[in-house]
């Protein structure tokens, strides 16, 4: 079976996408739309509805209906119906990939990555439900047992980012559907095609009218009413810390279940005993993929001082060797920054800091080049003698900018990466095992990645500490996450307490 992926790169046509709201495509009830852009080229891609309040009313009551259904659906079902929407996600991944770079602007090896990483997450989720093992357990006064069993939280409201479109909907959807739930899918209003496409596909795979619902429209509104809706029980979200705040505030007042994976401003450390080549490899990686744009992107670059000049030359070296332009271009390295807002907040952030006395040690502008007049581009940065006062100290830096600090020793680098409200990711790297463990038991982040830049996957837990969230998506934990605990105590006839007065 092939689905439709008809968008023309470049095309100024518009196709005129449509939401995916109980099985089938449909206009916002206010029949007015907005325009998506490709960051690289300016050029209009598509138009997607507005959507309102009415929508997401409409589209949380067909998740309540399908709700009944689908979390009544045997565990191995709805495993076999994830294996198949992993299936048909890699069938069409080539069209999904063209799709998400031309409106993210990350390279095309990138997109194909997060399309297949969406896929994976299914397979994992597809896995584990129907395998699971519990324990049956005597109460300590032994007159009966006790089981926890769970259920699903019901209608899930899945609020995205636009730097990883396509993967953080599976990590959302994936344990979700795994565990019975339905989704009112809210994505960035300027990154909505793929996850529509792809919320088209899952339709396809054999999942219940009404499973996964999408509803395109400003933060403002559809989010807003994904919060308060009193039909969505839980809300998954992923975006920045500010916004994550007025989720926890809104969620609040129904007591709504809440997962946040907000901002970070990951350290990566560099031990003397390091691979130098690796890790400069692992800085540069760590920094310009998705043009900087990751969560746990490396934001801080902590050198210990016996290496640091021989590494800083090397990392520079190799950040000249990054080709920027047009993700669409297999030629291509990095792309542009996601929009001119965010590309001007990375321009303030190294004004900031070379106003503090940083030098730049190479980028620190706009490239030049016909090619890339009309795109949101900004070359790969790098920048000595930051001040740890500097906002790109201090804040998170969401573009192609990174500072590098030189400390005397691993406790003073460990001291510095921990001050910050953040606590997402981070890095150690040396060729001493328990250094790297002790080191990584002291960083206050929710993941330590040891001699590698960060790679999420599927079975590891992801989540931070701090102002970068609570809650852990991927692995088991994030399945748990989607259940509701449910305990049953079960009392043998006879020997439970009598129930009489006096107490
Ligand atoms: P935002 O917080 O601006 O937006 C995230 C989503 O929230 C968008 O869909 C947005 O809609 C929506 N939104 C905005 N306002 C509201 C509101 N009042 N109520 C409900 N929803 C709302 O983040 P960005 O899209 O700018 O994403 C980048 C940020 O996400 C970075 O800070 C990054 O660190 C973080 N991030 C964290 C990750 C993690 O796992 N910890 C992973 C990836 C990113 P709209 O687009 O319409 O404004």
């Amino acid at each position: 079976m092939r689905i439709s992926l008809i968008h023309e790169r470049g095309a100024l046509s518009p196709f005129l996408m449509k939401m995916f709201v109980d099985g089938a495509w449909v206009e916002s009830e206010s029949g007015e739309s907005f325009e998506v852009f490709n960051p690289a080229t300016g050029n209009r891609i598509d138009t997607v509805p507005k959507g309102t309040r009415e929508d997401v009313k409409r589209a949380a009551d067909a998740a309540a209906r399908c709700y009944r259904k689908w979390s009544e659906t045997p565990a191995i079902e709805r495993s076999r119906v994830l294996f198949r929407v992993s299936q048909l996600v890699r069938d069409h991944a080539d069209g999904l990939a063209e799709l998400l770079t031309s409106e993210q602007g990350k390279p095309l090896n990138e997109s194909k990555g997060e399309v297949n990483s969406f896929a994976n997450s299914c397979e994992y989720y597809a896995g584990l439900i129907g395998r699971e093992r519990g324990a049956h357990t005597p109460l300590s006064t032994g007159e009966g047992f006790f089981i926890v069993t769970r259920r699903p939280i019901g209608v899930v409201g899945a609020i995205l980012p636009w730097n990883f479109p396509v993967s953080l909907l599976g990590w959302k959807a994936a344990p979700g559907l795994a565990a019975g739930n339905t989704f009112v899918v809210k994505p960035a209003s300027t990154t909505p095609l793929t996850d529509v496409k792809l919320v088209s596909i899952l339709g396809k795979a054999g999942l219940p009218d009404g499973a996964v619902n999408v509803v395109t429209g400003p933060g403002g509104v559809v989010g807003e009413e994904i919060l308060g809706n009193p039909k969505i029980n839980k809300i998954a979200f992923t975006g920045e810390t500010a916004t994550g705040r007025r989720v926890m505030e809104v969620s609040a007042r129904l007591i709504k279940r809440v997962t946040l994976e907000l901002g970070g401003s990951d350290p990566m450390i560099v031990c003397d005993d390091a691979d130098i080549d690796l890790a400069v490899e692992g800085a540069a990686w760590g920094r310009f993929r998705n043009c900087g744009q990751s969560c746990t992107s490396v934001k801080r670059l902590f050198l210990v001082d016996a290496i640091a000049d021989a590494f800083v030359k090397k990392l520079v070296r190799k950040t000249k060797t990054i080709r920027v332009g047009d993700g669409a271009d297999p030629q291509t390295h990095m792309g542009p920054v996601h929009t001119g807002a965010q590309r001007e907040r990375v321009e303030e952030m190294v004004e900031d800091a070379k106003d503090r006395g940083a030098e730049v040690l190479t980028g620190g502008k706009r490239p030049r080049g016909k090619e890339l007049k009309r795109g949101y581009f900004y070359e790969p940065t790098l920048l000595s003698g930051v001040d740890y006062k500097a906002k790109m100290a201090r804040e998170e830096c969401f573009g192609p900018a990174l500072p590098i600090f030189v400390v005397k020793d691993l406790e003073e680098a460990i001291e510095r990466a921990n001050d910050t409200i953040y606590g997402l990711g981070s890095s150690i790297w040396t060729k001493d095992i328990e250094k790297a463990y002790d080191a990584a038991e002291k960083i206050q982040a929710g993941t330590t990645w040891v001699n590698s830049p960060p790679i999420a996957r599927a079975e590891v837990p992801f989540g931070g500490f701090k102002q970068s969230g609570f809650g852990r998506e991927l692995g088991v934990e994030g399945l748990e996450h989607y259940y509701e605990p449910k305990s049953i105590q079960v009392y043998e006839y006879g020997k439970g307490k009598k129930w009489s007065f006096p107490i």
